[in-house]
């Protein structure tokens, strides 16, 4: 695959440095850490699985990035990455980086990826990563694209192809930066699986010197941090999920998928439209501009199977759909679909875990 392609300095932006893309090798994943369960995120590491597929394409390697205050932490995290497939991972630790501040994050990762030139970052789509990824393809002048649903390569210039759902679309927009580098993508939580792990598997993790990088004093301050507390599994860690629509209609319908989903020991989640209605929470809603979910059971109540929500649920184990119209497109994307009204089949459904629990017990 060609990726020796040279671009004319003359037809870019003066006011931008021009580099070529043949100066840039290898892709990069900026990796997180969960605070609250001490470990790498999830999310980080699912993003080892389109870094490793465009690696193989481009005949390159992969390499996470770490930074952070906590040493032991940090290389135990940067252990995860290669045991999840990176080659090698570099850490910057300073305790200039206590707390985390995205401003200075993002300065440091921007000075670091110019130094080391890989030619695509990839970062999760959490809360963090959605602040620093714009932060450092601004402060690079680089291209970014936003929760992508897939990745691939042109096979022609070795672009790589951002694949996400357009606004407002049923179709899927092809985006790439044919002059600038890095390439910069993120996906959000669930939408790639997790790598398998394997303990064997050997990487470097290289030690970068913080002498090296201008780290900023932070232009804000952290006053305090509160967790929230949380009653409930959120439904992108939920294994079984009770998800409703447009179709249910009703707070009181709700009412009965939470039934459902408690008899389960899982949770409910809704459709954007459900949302709009009032009838779930945001932090509920499954799908583009909700949250990815890889449920071992998903069952979608009164959802018609807009493209915008299906992209949520691919992780999904098992998908039953339940839905008066047959040619609801959401059969299309189910393992098991039942034709019918909802409220007859959920309270069949109801019916019937009830009575296995009182057999069970
Ligand atoms: C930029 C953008 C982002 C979006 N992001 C998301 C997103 O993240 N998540 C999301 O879900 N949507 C999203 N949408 C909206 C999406 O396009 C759909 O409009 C939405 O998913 C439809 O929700 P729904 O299936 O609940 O409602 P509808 O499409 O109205 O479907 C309702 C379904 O209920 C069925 N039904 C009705 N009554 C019964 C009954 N008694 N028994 C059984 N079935 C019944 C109907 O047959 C129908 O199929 C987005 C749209 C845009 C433009």
């Amino acid at each position: 695959m060609s990726k020796k392609k040279e671009v004319n300095c003359e037809e870019l932006c003066p006011e931008w440095e021009c580099t070529q893309p043949s100066e840039y090798s290898g892709i990069w994943v900026v990796g997180e850490i969960d605070e609250t369960e001490e470990t790498i995120s999830e999310p980080s590491l699912q993003m080892l699985t389109p870094a490793n597929y465009i690696a193989s394409k481009l005949g390159v390697e992969v390499e996470g990035l770490l930074l952070g205050y906590d040493k032991e932490l940090l290389e135990k995290a940067a252990h995860e990455m290669i045991y999840h497939g990176a080659n090698r991972v570099r850490i910057l630790t300073s305790n200039k980086l206590k707390p985390y501040i995205a401003e200075v994050y993002a300065r440091i990762i921007s000075q670091i990826v110019d130094k080391y030139k890989p030619e695509v970052v990839f970062f999760p789509a959490t809360m963090k990563g959605r602040e620093l990824a714009p932060y450092v393809a601004n402060t690079l002048r680089a291209g970014i694209t936003a929760d992508c649903t897939q990745f691939d390569v042109d096979e022609k210039t070795g672009d790589v192809l951002m694949i996400r759902p357009p606004f407002a679309a049923i179709l899927l927009a092809y985006i790439k930066t044919p002059t600038r580098r890095p390439q910069i993508g993120t996906a959000r939580p669930n939408v790639f699986p997790k790598p398998p792990r394997d303990a064997s598997r050997k990487g470097e993790i290289l030690w970068e010197d913080e002498k090296e990088y201008k780290i900023p004093r932070p232009r804000t301050r952290l006053v305090r941090v509160e967790y929230m507390k949380r009653e409930e599994i959120p439904i992108e860690k939920a294994e079984y999920i009770v998800s409703g629509g447009r179709g249910v209609g009703t707070l009181e319908g709700f009412k009965m998928l939470e039934e459902l989903a408690e008899l389960l020991g899982g949770v409910v989640a809704g459709s954007r439209k459900a949302v709009d209605l009032g009838l779930i929470p945001h932090d509920k809603q499954v799908g583009q501009t909700g949250k990815a979910v890889k449920a071992k059971l998903y069952i979608a109540v009164g959802i018609s199977g807009a493209a915008q929500h299906v992209v949520g649920i691919r992780e999904c184990r098992v998908v039953v759909a339940i839905n008066k119209d047959p040619d609801a497109p959401i059969f299309k994307h189910a393992d098991y679909g039942i034709v019918g009204d909802w409220r007859e089949i959920v309270t069949e459904l109801i019916k019937a875990l009830r009575e296995r629990t009182k057999k069970a017990s």
